[in-house]
């Protein structure tokens, strides 16, 4: 996979991906990420990548001729996905993570400013994404964030194979408390199913546990999740099936409405 990022702040991605599993996917070459100063490819002397808006307004608009030249340099060899990190983008979530994950090459775009020039999107931009309902000074901490999560989700990438498989978002649900040593702390225990070693009573009291979680926080995650005859069961005897179903139906109803 290669990342290929355009920006006129490079620097604000070097130390994130010089630590952790990101440092040793890229040293493992299971990822490449290159940096491209968008500055570099400004034509006038004074290397300006953004001007005032027509019309007037507020601050400044990135210029569309430095992104567009800095772009086909970098899809001269072999084109990717031109991914552009905007406010106005779809909301960025594991579903798409796992769909970017497939491709073998995404150019993200990083907006300063007020945002990019209009034009350069309409010619270019094949996606939008948004990491969340908020506005960011630029879009380096995003491109970030989709670097990180479509990283963690390549083979061999974690170091337990199916860990990204079992993440929150992945199964549908949310993700089951965890304990580690100390048995006990400030007075506090570690369920004690937990401790016997019976890995069948230990995947039912995860499952079930992820369950309760995600019908108190996150009840309109549990109608894409698809259960087994076997997990239905499991809900039956923990008295939950009866709350799934019902929370499944408020949620199909509130969209029909
Ligand atoms: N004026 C724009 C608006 O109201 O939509 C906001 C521009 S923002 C200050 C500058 C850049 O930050 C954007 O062009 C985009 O690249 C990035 N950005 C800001 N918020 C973002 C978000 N929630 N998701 C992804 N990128 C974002």
């Amino acid at each position: 996979m290669r990342f290929e990022v355009l920006t006129i702040f490079p620097d604000l991605l070097t130390t994130p991906l010089q630590e952790g599993i990101l440092k040793r996917a890229i040293q493992a070459d299971q990822i490449q990420v290159n940096l491209h100063n968008i500055r570099d490819w400004a034509s006038d002397k004074h290397a300006m990548t953004d001007d005032r808006p027509f019309g007037g307004g507020e601050g400044m608009v990135m210029k569309p001729e430095p992104l567009a030249a800095c772009l086909h340099n970098v899809q001269a060899e072999k084109k990717g996905t031109v991914v552009l990190l905007s406010p106005r983008g779809a909301v960025y979530n594991q579903e798409t993570a796992e769909r970017l994950a497939d491709l073998e090459k995404i150019v993200l775009v990083c907006g300063r400013y007020e945002g990019v020039d209009e034009r350069f999107r309409r010619l270019y931009v094949d996606e939008e994404i948004s990491i969340g309902d908020y506005i960011l000074t630029g879009g380096e901490l995003a491109a970030m964030v989709v670097i990180d999560s479509v990283t963690r989700l390549l083979p061999g990438v974690l170091g337990c194979s199916d860990s990204a498989r079992k993440d929150t978002f992945s199964c549908g649900l949310l993700k089951h408390g965890q304990y580690t040593r100390p048995r006990e702390f400030s007075g506090l225990t570690v369920p004690e199913v937990l401790l016997n070693g019976d890995h069948a009573r230990i995947e039912e009291y995860r499952f079930l546990d992820s369950v309760r979680e995600t019908l108190q926080r996150r009840p309109e995650l549990l109608h894409k999740v698809s259960f087994t005859r076997a997990e239905k069961k499991q809900l039956q005897r923990a008295g939950l099936f009866h709350q799934v179903q019902q929370a499944v139906v408020g949620i199909r109803q509130s969209q029909h409405e």
